[in-house]
Order: structure tokens, then C-alpha cells, then sequence
């Protein structure tokens, strides 16, 4: 098992945060901006794929806002504009149907034409090394957990006392489970997940309800417990954390 994921484990799982797999997503995805907003953005090899791929949305909105390294981002997103419209502008133009007249009937071939080219588009623009790097890296960490969870106590009581995992990262743990555990170590790990999962359901349910019940007037006076921030931690519960759902600025 390799012993570079074990220390991030080990300290995502020690980590105050709401999931520690969010905690280990956010940090690689930290490294990987890093990574590509560094020299590698010069460099030939580098280039040669994110020429091609550019970045999904969401990762361009991240590397645009650390505002740094403009050159290199306009410089391959020249190269990845131009690498675009060779591939797409040629094939929207050709997929226009000839006028159906009354010599030559309808046709609807055209339909299926037009939904290639919109899903060619779509997975274009969906492309993105920085999700390759992060959703690899993911699945080497949740190989650890397994592995560490079957095999080291420290970390299995780690895991126990672990109040919270995100809803998609839920879903992660247990594809991992399925494929990683023993029926043995299954069943204690699931009944470790599901009770702390359940938890952290009703939690999220009072406080989002008592957040709702604070906008009655006869409750003005009464305080807020955990619920000020209710929306924004159900939204990264249910998201993994995928946007900005920050608290700061006195956002409400
Ligand atoms: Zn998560
Ligand atoms: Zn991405």
C-alpha cells in the first residue's frame, strides 16, 4: 500500500471538517491549481494535453480567480480555441439539413446529427486534467481508508469516532467497501457509516427546520444554536463541497 496517501488520510482524518474525504478533494485540488497555474503551464508536455482538453468550468473559474500566471493561461487558451473550432465550426456548419421541399421529402437524419455534435461539445467542454488528477488521487486515498480500516486499530477508531461524511462521498465509501473489504470488515464498517450518517441527517434536518423557524417573528429572541450556517452545510453535504458555499463575509 503506498505510504504517500497514508499521512493525508491519517490527517484529513484528524482534521476539524465537515468531511474528511471534501478535506483531502480540497487539498489535491489545491496542489493541482498550484501545479498548473506553476511552470508546468509552459511546459511542451503540459501543454500538449491542455491545449487540447483546456479545463472544465468549474476548474477555469478556480484558475481564473487566483488571478496569476495570465500569459501562460492566454497563451494556451489560444492554442485551445484554435484546437476547438477546427474540431467543432466545421461540423455545426455541415450538420445544417437541406430545405425539405416537395420533390424531396423530409428527412431526420439531420436530428441525430445535431444531438453528435451537441454531445461532442459537451464532452469537450467537460474535459479536464485537473478532475483526472483530483478523481485518481480520490480513488488511491479511498483505497487507503479500506485498507487502513481493516488493517490499522488507531485508524479504525479514527473512523468511528468520525461524525460526518458528505452524501456523494457516502456514495464513494461504498463502492469502495464493495470492492476493497472483507464481509467481515463490511459489516463493521457499514454500521459504523450508517449510524454516523444518520446522525448527521437529523442534525442537518432540525437545523435547516429551526433556520426556517427563526424567520417567525415569535422566535426573534430566541438564539440560533447551529442553524446560522444550516443552508450552507446541508449544501456541502449534499454537494461535496463543490462550489463556493463559504460562510465568511457575512453571507447569510
Ligand atoms: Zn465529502
Ligand atoms: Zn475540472
Amino acid at each position: 500500500m503506498e505510504k504517500i496517501y497514508m499521512i493525508p488520510v491519517n490527517d484529513a482524518y484528524m482534521a476539524d471538517c465537515e468531511c474528511p474525504i471534501c478535506f483531502l478533494k480540497k487539498k489535491a485540488e489545491n496542489d493541482y491549481l498550484d501545479y498548473y497555474l506553476g511552470p508546468s503551464l509552459m511546459e511542451p508536455d503540459t501543454r500538449k494535453i491542455t491545449n487540447k482538453t483546456g479545463f472544465c468550468p468549474e476548474h477555469m473559474g478556480k484558475l481564473n480567480k487566483r488571478e496569476t500566471a495570465r500569459l501562460g493561461l492566454g497563451l494556451m487558451l489560444h492554442t485551445h480555441l484554435k484546437d476547438l473550432s477546427e474540431d467543432v465550426t466545421k461540423d455545426i456548419k455541415a450538420a445544417a439539413p437541406g430545405k425539405a421541399t416537395l420533390l424531396k421529402g423530409r428527412s431526420s437524419e439531420y436530428k441525430s446529427k445535431l444531438n453528435a455534435i451537441a454531445d461532442k461539445i459537451d464532452k469537450r467542454v467537460a474535459s479536464c486534467p485537473i478532475c483526472e488528477k483530483i478523481n485518481y488521487s480520490l480513488e488511491r486515498y479511498l483505497e487507503v481508508i479500506m485498507y487502513m480500516f481493516s488493517k490499522d486499530s488507531d485508524f479504525r477508531a479514527r473512523f468511528a469516532e468520525r461524525k460526518s461524511h458528505c452524501l456523494p462521498h457516502t456514495a464513494m465509501l461504498l463502492r469502495s467497501a464493495a470492492s476493497n473489504l472483507s464481509q467481515n470488515d463490511v459489516s463493521d464498517f457499514i454500521n459504523l457509516l450508517a449510524d454516523n450518517n444518520a446522525i448527521q441527517f437529523s442534525e442537518l434536518i432540525a437545523d435547516v427546520e429551526w433556520f426556517t423557524l427563526k424567520f417567525d417573528y415569535r422566535n426573534n429572541d430566541k438564539p440560533w444554536g447551529n442553524s446560522k450556517n444550516a443552508i450552507q452545510r446541508s449544501m456541502r453535504f449534499l454537494s461535496a463541497d463543490r462550489s463556493d458555499f463559504d460562510e465568511q463575509q457575512g453571507k447569510k
